[in-house]
This record gives C-alpha cells, structure tokens and sequence, in this order.
C-alpha cells in the first residue's frame, strides 16, 4: 500500500466535510485543520468545523463518526435523544465507532 502525503489527507478529510454536510443538509461556513489537545473536532453554531490533525492518523471510519458528530450538532447541540436519533439515521453503527474511538490509547 502507499503511503499518502499530509496534504493529500487533508484533502481528503475536509472532502469528506463536504459530502456529509451536503448529505445531512447542514452549512459548513469554514473547515480548519489544527493541532487541538484532548478534542478531536469542535463547530460553531455558525458552522465554523475545526478539526485536530490527529485525526490523519485515524482510520476513515472514525475520522467520519467524528465529522458526523460535529455535523449533526448543527441540528442538535446537545447529545440528548435527538442527537442520537440523527446518528443513527446517518451512521447506523455510531456506538460502535464511538466506542472504538474511546478505547484507543492517547498519543
Ligand atoms: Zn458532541
């Protein structure tokens, strides 16, 4: 397998934004990739998405929980019934990856 270069991922990544915003019909204003401690991605009620660069080291099924998570605050802020019952429309098994997520070791 080759190897993909930084910049090719983040590509990628924010490509990825795109899809799923356009999917979930949410506005994403901006997309910024930044080194943020303990967070994998932060967005604004406005739309403004930040993404940590850690998750160029993640595999794709967890860098999208972590998009789709994001992009559904926009229709839900909190992580209450409504929020999951977006997951699940969206990403019927995003327990799973969430837990995967939680149970990887801190870099
Ligand atoms: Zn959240």
């Amino acid at each position: 397998m080759k190897s993909k270069s930084v910049r090719h991922d983040s590509e990628d990544l924010k490509g990825a934004v795109w899809e799923w915003a356009d999917r979930i019909g949410v506005t994403v204003r901006e997309v910024h990739l930044r080194d943020m401690r303990r967070k994998w991605a932060s967005i604004s009620t406005s739309g403004r998405l930040t993404l940590s660069t850690d998750l160029l080291n993640l595999p794709e099924a967890l860098r999208e929980f972590v998009i789709v998570h994001e992009l559904v605050h926009l229709l839900a802020p909190n992580h209450g019934r409504v929020f999951k019952s977006f997951m699940s429309a969206y990403l019927p098994d995003w327990e799973e990856r969430q837990h995967h997520l939680q149970i990887l070791p801190n870099a």
